[in-house]
């Protein structure tokens, strides 16, 4: 069970956050600052019986000038490569701009896509469903996860499916 996983969505979304958790060291921290990454930063997951390399997409949102566009040209390139992606919206706010730029380009995009719905830990169980019904039509996602990457809920099942189907 081995493959390339990207990581895409909006800045503070939570990217770096459930990298940082999977992979278990402050990996992702240097692409905190937005648009001054340009190279996909990747960290391994392994374990005895499999081996997920993951991809940090920085670049995939609105440019503001033309290393924007660079940036982001080069970033959906990187999508091109890898064997699934996840789509990290935030469960704390409504769907925006933001997120219906990257569903946009995302739909180019030939690959299983999951979509997760990061930091439940801040919403109330009853406000999940409602979060989902805003996105889940955007896209044929393969899965859908409520999950924490600051509190870890539900990110190991997630995984435990990735690894199944890599
Ligand atoms: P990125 O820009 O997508 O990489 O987002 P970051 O990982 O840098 O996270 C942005 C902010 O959201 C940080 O203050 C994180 O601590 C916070 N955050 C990330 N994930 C969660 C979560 O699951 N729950 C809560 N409450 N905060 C989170
Ligand atoms: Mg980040």
């Amino acid at each position: 069970h081995s493959g390339f996983v990207a990581i895409v969505g909006r800045p503070n979304v939570g990217k770096s956050t459930f990298l940082n958790r999977v992979i278990g060291q402050k990996i992702a921290i240097m692409s905190d600052k937005p648009q001054t990454t340009r190279n996909k930063i990747q960290g391994v997951y392994t374990t005895k019986d499999a081996q997920i390399v993951f991809i940090d997409t920085p670049g995939i949102h609105k440019p503001q000038n033309k290393l924007g566009d660079f940036m982001m040209e080069s970033a959906l390139s990187a999508l091109k490569e890898v064997d699934a992606v996840l789509f990290m919206v935030n469960a704390t706010e409504h769907r925006g701009a933001g997120d219906n730029f990257i569903i946009d380009h995302l739909k180019t995009v030939e690959k299983p896509i999951y979509l997760l719905i990061n930091k439940i830990d801040e919403i109330s169980p009853d406000d999940i469903m409602p979060i989902i019904e805003q996105y889940k039509n955007a896209l044929p996602f393969k899965d859908v996860y409520p999950i924490s990457a600051l509190q870890g809920n539900n990110v190991p099942e997630l995984i435990e499916t990735l690894v199944k189907t890599l």
